[in-house]
């Protein structure tokens, strides 16, 4: 059971009047609830924002990179807590709620070695002027987390903002608060000033719409649908803002005529099911060399038929619920199109009949090209598979849909490398391996997949502004 949520303003625990029920997607039972944010709640968490602005963005780097990584080290002491309340919240197996911790606390502990490294430039300069390039923090951040990741996903928009010297006002999905809840007890309990990380939670379209007009926020951050992102970044437009965008995918997956096929498939439907297949960069459409495509698929088989689907609690599951009956009532109806339409359902395509919402591992092979889920990220269990003749074919499949977030290839010849780093339309290109990113590469999407990047080197350029100083010496 977890205990009541409350919103985290200017340093403050605070309840609310009106709550909300949080489940657990295993047992759709309530095991706790969630404080609602009013217009009042609001208002604090922007005046807390800018006065823990003018705190921290004038505190040395090497302070905020020391706070930064005294909260990372209590969250790895407190992983197994911080763990257990992620599969309770959010149904993935307790191992995988572990290694999710790390992940967050891997992103924090990168970007505190960024702050240290924020460094300008002095341009060449005729004598007696001097030009001076500064990377300044942005302002105090509006961002929004989504369910998936409940530490993880809001953990590395804090870990940018608050290194780069902002503040940030976040709100994480409201089916999974607790995650984010760990970070600000980490990060109150490791001397974080008040202001500089908040926390909100209510209705989501009633918090984007009063914070991203605000002239006191000068960005916004998030994740989610591609459609919602599409709407976040017109309001920020509108007041000028930059938005970081980290939206859907539809990974593709190239299994070119030179790869080992049964390894691939092995890897590649040990990977498609984690998370209960709810990764943006989940691999998802498989094209597979007509070749190699029977064993290929048959090792995929076997792997996603063996998968153990359960309560997250239990140690013995590999696969957990997805996080809720939407997700349920979009994998039924885009597996029953499909085989409307005469692709092959291989496995799974059906609700399992007991308590929780839970969705089995899913294959469809041999889609026509109308079938909904080629163009539609399931974001779910489901994998497809189809057989192309060749690599012509596969990378005009990879790049045809609006997505560009992450894609893969198979394959052992170097020429074949070379053609899928040049021409694949995504942000994160992984070849013979499922790893999409890390907290030291950079992270995000093309076309609608998103805008700008988070983590890497880079992860820091979304919070903070470039000024250029033109100094004439006397
Ligand atoms: P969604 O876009 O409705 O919700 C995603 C997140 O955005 C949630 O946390 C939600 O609270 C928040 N949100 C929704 N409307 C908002 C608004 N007006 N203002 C601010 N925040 C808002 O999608 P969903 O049904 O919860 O999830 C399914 C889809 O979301 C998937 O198809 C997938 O594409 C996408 N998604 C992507 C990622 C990712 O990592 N890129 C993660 C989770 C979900």
């Amino acid at each position: 059971m977890l205990s009541e949520v409350q919103l985290f303003i200017g340093g403050e625990w605070r309840g609310t009047r009106e709550t909300l029920p949080i489940l657990n997607p295993a047992t759709e039972k309530v095991i706790g609830t969630l404080a609602v944010a009013e217009a009042a709640d609001l208002e604090d968490a922007i005046t807390a924002a800018s006065e823990g602005f003018r705190i921290w963005s004038r505190t040395a780097p090497a302070q905020r990179a020391a706070v930064i990584l005294r909260a990372a080290q209590l969250m790895r002491a407190r992983q197994e807590e911080i763990a257990r309340s992620i599969t309770l919240e959010n149904g993935k197996p307790i191992s995988e709620a572990r290694l999710e911790v790390i992940r967050g606390c891997e992103f924090f502990e990168w970007d505190a070695g960024e702050a240290v490294r924020l460094y300008g430039r002095v341009i060449p300069s005729a004598p007696g002027i001097r030009y001076v390039v500064m990377h300044e923090p942005v302002g105090p951040v509006a961002a929004f987390a989504p369910w998936n990741f409940p530490m993880s996903q809001p953990a590395r928009k804090i870990a940018g903002a608050i290194a780069a010297g902002c503040s940030i006002i976040i709100k994480a999905a409201e089916e999974t608060p607790t995650g984010v809840t760990h970070i600000a007890r980490a990060f109150a309990d490791a001397g974080l000033p008040k202001g500089v990380l908040n926390l909100v939670f209510g209705v989501p379209a009633t918090i984007s719409e009063y914070l991203i007009p605000r002239p006191e926020i000068r960005a916004i951050a998030f994740t989610g649908s591609t459609a919602v992102g599409k709407h976040l970044t017109e309001l920020a437009a509108r007041a000028m803002k930059p938005a970081l965008m980290e939206l859907g995918g539809h990974a593709p997956v190239i299994v070119a005529e030179d790869a080992d096929p049964v390894a691939a498939g092995l890897a590649c439907a040990t990977r498609k099911y984690r998370n209960s297949g709810q990764v943006c960069t989940s691999p998802t459409r498989f094209f597979v060399h007509e070749s190699l495509y029977r064993p290929f698929t048959e090792a995929f088989l076997e792997k996603a038929r063996s998968i153990r689907v359960g309560d997250g609690m239990d140690p013995d599951t590999q696969m957990g619920p997805v996080a809720n009956h939407r997700r349920v009532d979009a994998l039924e109806a885009l597996t029953a199109d499909a085989e409307a339409k005469g692709a092959r359902l291989l496995c799974g395509g059906k609700r399992l009949n007991r308590e929780g919402y839970f969705f089995p591992p899913t294959v469809l092979a041999d889609l026509p090209d109308e079938a909904d889920v080629l163009k539609t990220e399931p974001f779910g269990p489901l994998a497809i598979i189809n057989p192309v003749g060749s690599l012509d074919e596969a990378i005009g499949y990879a790049n045809s849909l609006p997505y560009g977030l992450a894609a893969y290839g198979f394959t052992n010849s170097a020429a074949t490398v070379d053609r899928m780093m040049q021409e694949i339309e995504a942000g994160n290109l992984s070849i013979n391996t499922l790893e999409a990113s890390v907290a030291e590469t950079p992270f995000g999407g093309v076309k609608e997949s998103g805008l700008g990047r988070e983590g890497g080197a880079e992860g820091l350029h979304h919070y903070t502004v470039v000024k250029n100083v033109s100094l004439k010496i006397a």
